[in-house]
This record gives structure tokens, C-alpha cells and sequence, in this order.
């Protein structure tokens, strides 16, 4: 192997030590050194390259020496040759039926290498250390309504519990007539073409069925076009399928909205879909019906399969009118994507579902796949199921948050105002959602490691946010902060971050 670059050596002296990245994790915790996973993942991957400090401790690890590591000069050390006791691998594949002192250790597959989902990621482990140590943390990093004080809809607890008993079996692996009813008539709404019965599968969550089309779809080194920043489960799901995530970027000079120059230019001949995520997670912005032809037109020129991520389409504010791109595209295969987590503020009752519209025909293959994977998954939570019907239909009380007076509305108007008052930061008002993504001005801070930053702010003033790195963005200089927190928490946060940033230089 060439080890002309820091990833090649780093991966060559892990492939003759036999370690593999969590090994690399586990062993620094052992000396009580603090590497997180994302961080070897992107230096083996070539994404990053480390810090001196953090290249010492890999070459440590490693038994290699560290300006050899670094550089690539020199020999990589005698030391490489002979493995010292506390760092040599433990036994991964042999196991014996006698009995052994070692003890045997199992690992993740590889598959899940380059696989990163920062937004339950390495600074969130450390701030459920530091809660456990009895500190109190302002969390701004999930998106989880409930915890915030929004309730469900009473009708919709109310329902679910009436037919729990009713609940008890499997249902239809695609979901519960009624449920799927409702969301077709949804979809009629939306002026989504082509719509049956056969073509809408409720899910655990949009989540679970993200990650069964990414299976259905991909071959190892399919290429998939899927935004940057991205909600990162796509790219994370369409990695562990084999395929390969090429991230078109969201321009942030133009509200946030896809570059279609950019995305057009990333098409190969291995391209099999779009993704696009709408309104969206972690920018805020909703796209209007122009860009939506556009991308429409890219698909259709490349013949290219479109998924729609729009769980927040009921959460758009400022008269915005959200607008399926599916509606726009009666003659291409289009998988739209929603769900009550976000809408109804029921998270936890894991309820999404996907609608597929348009053409077809030219998708028979695929959806045998899709069928063959949801029937393996027997079916979805069936009590969940039990509420779509209730939930889609009659009053929204989620309107009352997006508009004028409304949590959502007010939180998003004061974190947009207090960012952006901050010197160094910049921010693009959401439109929808309830995530902001604002800019660092990197070179006032000296930032040149976004994660590094996210910790920083968590260790001085309990705040975690999450990385701007966690949603494939490439460089250091955003990060997201979820405004679902009351009033008065938010105001602390800012007030807080301003301080913070009054004095903060990294490195
Ligand atoms: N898609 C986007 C854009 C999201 O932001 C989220 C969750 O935050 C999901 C999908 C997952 O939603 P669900 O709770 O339905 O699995």
C-alpha cells in the first residue's frame, strides 16, 4: 500500500497492528486519552488530518514513530515491530471450546467504518458524563420535542389508548388500512400523482424506512446525491448499504437551497437517486417551487430516482406553502418521505411512512425489494399505526406554533435575532423545522476543528450543540442548535455563547 498521505499510513500500521478504529477508541480510553469515533474515522479516512497532539497518541498507540506518522519521513520505528503487551490486539476470530483465560471479544462489523451519526455522537457521550457527575446541561442538540414541554395532541393519546387491545397482532407488513387510507388521502392533497394503497408502507419512524431503501436500492458503489449538510441517517444509511453518499451542496449565500449546478455535476453514471430533505434539517429553509423544477429537470436528464425526506412539511412558517417535489414529477419514480415525530410531537410513538408516486414502471425491481425487506420486518408498531388516521385529519395543533405568538415561531425569531447580534456569527433565518444553522467566523476564532469547538462550549458552559461536521458538512465552520428549549432557556444559552465567543481562541 502507498503511504503517501497521513490516512494511508494510519491505515497501514492499523492493518500490521490488526487494529481496528474502535481499538484505537478503546485502547486510548484505557491510558485515560479522550479519542472519540468520528475523529479516527475521518483521519483514517483521509477527511482530517490530526493535531500534533492527537498524532502523538495514535503513533503511542500504534507503537510507530510519531514524525514518521506525521510526515512520512523516516521509518515508521522499531517499536511497530514489537508489540507491547497493553496495546496488542486481542483476539478477534479465535475462539476455542476449552476453556481459555482470555476472554473473548467481539467487535463491531466493518461495515460500520465510515459509518458517523454525530448527533448522538462522541460530545454527547461526554455530556451524559458530565450529567452523571451531577452537572447541569443545556441541551440544544436533538430534536426531540416532548422533552420541551410540547404534548401531544390529548385526541391522539386518547386514541391510541382506546384501541390498544385492538393492537395486540401483527398488522399488514405495508400498515393498517386505515392508517394507510389517511395517508393516501394525504397525499392526494398534496397533489402527489399516481398513489395507491400498495404504494405506502408505514414505518418505525421515517428512520427504519430510510435505511430499508437504501438496502432495496443500493449496490456496493452505487452513488446516491444527498445534500450538504444533510440529515446525517442518509448518508449513514446509504454507506452501511454499500453505496457511495455524494454530497451536493446547499448554498447558503441563497437561502440555503440546493445548488443545481453543483448537483448536476456529481451525477456519474453510477448515480441512482436524489435525495433531498424539504423542509430542512439542519438549515431550516423550504424550497421553492423553482428549485424544485430544477432538481425535477436533473432527474429526469439522468434518469434518476427521487426520495423526499419531508417530516417537517407541517412546521413551515412566514406564509410559506410547502410543495411536495413528487406533485412536480408525475413521470419519474419519486419515494416521499413523513411522519408524526415532528408534526404531532410523537417522537417516541415511532410512526413515519413513505408514499412512492409517479413512474412505476420503471421501478417493478425495486419494489420487490422494498416488499421482500418490509415483509421481513413483519410490520410496524401497530398501536402507532393506530393514531395516523386521528392525527392526519381535522385541527393541527401544530399550526398554533409556527404561527405569529406560537413557541416555535417566537424561540426561532429570538435565536435568529441573538445569533446573528453575536461578532464572529452569522445565521440564515429558518423558514421552517425547528433547527438553525448558523456560520463561525473561523478565522476571528482560530477554529479549524468544529468537534473541538462543540466541546469547548460544552466544557465551559454546559452547552451542546452539535457540530456542523455531524451533518457532512466539510468544513469547521457551523454548527446546529435546535431551538425547541422554552424562552427563558434559550436566553441563557445566548447569553451564554455570547460570552463564551467574546473570549474563545482555539488551539
Ligand atoms: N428525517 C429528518 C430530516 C429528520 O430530521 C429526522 C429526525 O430528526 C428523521 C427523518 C427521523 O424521523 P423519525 O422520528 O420519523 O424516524
Amino acid at each position: 500500500m502507498g503511504q503517501e498521505t497521513f490516512a494511508d499510513r494510519l491505515r497501514a500500521a492499523m492493518s500490521e497492528r490488526s487494529l481496528k478504529q474502535a481499538d484505537l477508541i478503546r485502547l486510548a480510553s484505557e491510558r485515560g486519552a479522550k479519542l472519540g469515533k468520528s475523529q479516527v474515522s475521518q483521519y483514517a479516512s483521509g477527511k482530517v488530518e490530526p493535531r500534533a497532539d492527537a498524532c502523538a497518541l495514535l503513533a503511542d498507540l500504534l507503537g510507530v514513530d510519531a514524525s514518521w506518522l506525521a510526515t512520512g519521513e523516516g521509518a515508521p520505528g522499531a517499536a511497530r515491530a514489537a508489540a507491547r503487551p497493553e496495546t496488542a490486539p486481542r483476539p478477534t476470530t479465535a475462539h476455542t471450546t476449552q476453556r481459555s483465560s482470555t476472554m473473548r471479544e467481539f467487535k463491531k462489523s466493518s461495515k460500520l467504518e465510515n459509518v458517523l451519526y454525530d448527533v448522538r455522537g462522541p460530545v454527547v457521550d461526554e455530556a451524559a458524563r458530565m450529567e452523571a457527575e451531577g452537572q447541569r446541561i443545556l441541551k440544544l442538540n436533538i430534536g426531540n420535542p416532548a422533552p420541551f414541554g410540547f404534548r401531544a395532541p390529548d385526541e391522539v393519546v386518547h386514541d391510541m389508548r382506546s384501541q390498544l387491545t385492538e393492537c395486540e397482532g401483527y398488522s399488514d407488513s405495508r400498515g393498517l388500512f386505515s392508517a394507510r387510507k389517511a395517508i393516501m388521502q394525504y397525499a392526494q392533497l398534496k397533489h402527489l400523482p399516481n398513489v395507491d394503497m400498495d404504494g405506502i408502507y408505514t414505518g418505525n419512524g421515517v428512520s427504519e424506512l430510510i435505511q430499508l431503501c437504501m438496502q432495496a436500492l443500493l449496490d456496493n458503489g452505487d452513488e446516491i446525491l444527498i445534500p450538504a449538510p444533510d440529515y446525517p441517517l442518509w448518508t449513514a444509511c446509504a454507506t452501511l448499504a454499500g453505496g457511495t453518499p455524494v454530497h451536493y451542496l446547499c448554498d447558503e449565500q441563497a437561502d440555503w437551497y440546493p445548488d443545481l449546478a453543483d448537483m448536476e455535476s456529481k451525477v456519474t453514471e453510477r448515480t441512482k437517486a436524489i435525495v433531498i430533505i424539504n423542509p430542512n434539517n439542519p438549515t431550516g429553509a423550504v424550497y421553492p417551487r423553482e428549485v424544485l423544477e430544477g432538481i425535477v429537470e436533473i432527474a429526469r436528464r439522468h434518469q434518476l430516482m427521487i426520495f423526499s425526506d419531508e417530516i417537517y412539511d407541517r412546521l413551515c412558517m412566514d406564509g410559506e406553502k410547502h410543495v411536495s417535489i413528487a406533485s412536480l414529477a408525475p413521470d419519474l419514480f419519486c419515494v416521499t418521505f413523513s411522519g408524526l415525530s415532528k408534526s404531532h410531537m410523537v417522537a417516541g410513538y415511532r410512526v413515519g411512512w413513505m408514499i412512492v408516486s409517479g413512474n412505476r414502471r420503471c421501478a417493478r425491481d425495486f419494489m420487490y425489494g422494498v416488499n421482500m425487506l418490509s415483509n421481513m420486518r413483519l410490520c410496524s408498531n401497530v398501536p402507532a399505526q393506530s393514531i395516523v388516521q386521528t392525527a392526519l385529519g381535522g385541527y393541527q395543533s401544530v399550526e398554533r406554533y409556527v404561527e405569529p405568538g406560537g413557541r416555535i415561531y417566537e424561540q426561532r425569531n429570538y435565536v435568529y435575532e441573538a445569533l446573528n447580534a453575536i461578532d464572529g456569527i452569522t445565521a440564515v433565518k429558518p423558514k421552517a423545522a425547528f433547527y438553525i444553522f448558523p456560520k463561525i467566523d473561523v478565522k476571528k476564532f482560530n477554529i479549524t476543528d468544529d468537534e473541538q469547538f462543540a466541546l469547548d462550549l460544552l466544557h465551559e458552559k454546559r452547552i451542546l450543540v452539535t457540530r456542523g461536521g455531524g451533518f457532512n458538512w466539510g468544513e469547521p465552520d457551523h454548527f446546529r442548535i435546535v431551538y425547541l428549549p422554552r424562552m427563558e432557556v434559550l436566553r441563557e444559552c445566548m447569553e451564554d455563547l455570547a460570552d463564551f465567543l467574546s473570549h474563545y481562541r482555539q488551539g
